[in-house]
């Protein structure tokens, strides 16, 4: 019988799922996709094929479906009828955070999960959702094997000079260091450059992976040297609901002057800055997009700007640029907003922009005397994470 793993990636109000194959001789291929939305307030349950077509679309009361356990319980009985005639080897999780010392996924023990728990305060809204569908799983299944993939681990090749900040040094050793996230993706990136680009992939390259979530990663021979995010996802550049990097200061404004507490903070700097802030109309880059609102502009123009910036800032790190790489939501099918950042960025960069190309979305998308060469390459942490897991169960 046919082995396949199951991906799961618990947010705090979703529950996104992934079913692979696994031949024993080949690439994994997704059978199943789906998610959980509105947990807590409208649960509903989608899932396609491997082909994109619909397989279920079913909306509970709150009272049917009122937790991720449950949620994942219904997503089993669907999944067990759907492959009955296959074995599931293991589970892969997307974990928020590995903490200093993770490189790379790990089997989950009971020493594992508890270390993992410790790391609870420095991701509050992701790690506790992330153990959570570790345990409902145990609970379903105790003997099957899972695998933590952290957002964290592949930043872990960076040197410490540049995890460093310029707090007191017992500070860093209490773990307030530069994490980095979004690693399952630069990884897959990372991974894939040697079979799209090969001529870039041992070279100096930047990703900016722009999603409602947006960072971006120096990679240097593949490996990542430097990324937006730090501490917190919050860090870097300017995102669908979040600031990015701010100027501390306004932190202890907002305290001292505003006598905002540290939850109105979380809200503010989570849930209600970035494009929605700026542009007072919605986070949806589609919607920004199609708006003639001149806030919407403004939005557009300062996530540009942000991105300009700090693909300056990551191609000091380098020493140079070989290649800008884009990938995600916005990377991936926004044409609009790669030219603007490859025009922004070509009078310094040498980024010298194909339109057509661009247009018709990559992969390369610069022309081929262009100094430094622009990419668009999709991203699949999930497939990241599904190749992970079938590694560390040997199959
Ligand atoms: P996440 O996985 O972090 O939720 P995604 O990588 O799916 O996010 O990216 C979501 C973002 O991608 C949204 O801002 C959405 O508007 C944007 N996006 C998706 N398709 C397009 C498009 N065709 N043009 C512009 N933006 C798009």
């Amino acid at each position: 019988m046919e082995n396949v793993i199951l991906v799961l990636n618990a947010g705090s109000s979703s529950l996104k799922f992934s079913v692979f194959e696994a031949p024993a001789d080949g690439e994994m291929r997704a059978r199943a996709v789906g998610q959980v939305e509105g947990l807590g307030t409208a649960p509903h349950l989608k899932v396609k094929d491997g082909d994109g077509e619909s397989i279920a679309d079913v909306r509970w009361s709150t009272s049917e479906v009122a937790s991720h356990a449950q949620a994942l319980q219904q997503i089993a009985t669907l999944l067990r009828s759907r492959f009955a005639g296959s074995v599931l080897a293991g589970v892969g999780h997307r974990v928020v955070h590995g903490g200093p010392d993770h490189a790379a996924p790990v089997l989950v023990t009971e020493e594992v999960i508890e270390e993992l728990a410790t790391l609870v305060p420095l991701a509050p809204l992701h790690q506790p959702h992330n153990l959570a569908a570790i345990r409902a799983v145990q609970e379903v299944q105790p003997e099957l094997p899972q695998v933590a993939c952290f957002d964290t681990a592949f930043h872990r090749s960076q040197d410490m000079v540049g995890q460093l900040y310029g707090l007191p040094y017992e500070y860093y050793e209490r773990g307030v260091r530069r994490y980095g996230f979004h690693g399952l993706s630069y990884e897959y990136i990372a991974a894939i450059l040697p079979t799209v680009a090969p001529e870039i992939a041992s070279g100096r390259v930047v990703v900016a992976h722009l999603g409602s979530g947006a960072s971006m990663c120096a990679l240097r021979d593949g490996r990542s040297v430097g990324s937006s995010m730090g501490f917190t996802a919050l860090d870097g550049l300017m995102m669908g609901t979040r600031p990015g990097n701010i100027d501390p200061g306004i932190v202890l404004y907002l305290i001292q002057q505003e006598g905002l507490s540290a939850k109105e903070i979380e809200n503010l700097l989570y849930k209600r800055s970035g494009l929605l802030g700026l542009s007072g109309i919605g986070n949806d880059m589609r919607v920004l997009e199609a708006s003639d609102a001149p806030r919407a502009r403004l939005a557009i123009d300062h996530f540009v700007y942000r991105i300009n910036r700090e693909l300056g800032a990551l191609t000091a790190v380098l020493g140079g640029l070989d290649a800008l790489v884009f990938t995600a939501g916005i990377g991936e099918n926004s044409m609009r907003i790669r030219q603007m950042v490859c025009q922004k960025a070509a009078a310094w960069s040498g980024i010298d922009l194909d339109a057509a190309a661009n247009a018709g979305g990559g992969p390369r998308i610069s022309r081929s005397g262009s100094r430094t060469s622009a990419w668009v390459v999709p991203t699949n942490e999930e497939l990241m994470i599904a190749r992970h897991t079938r590694k560390l169960l040997g199959i």
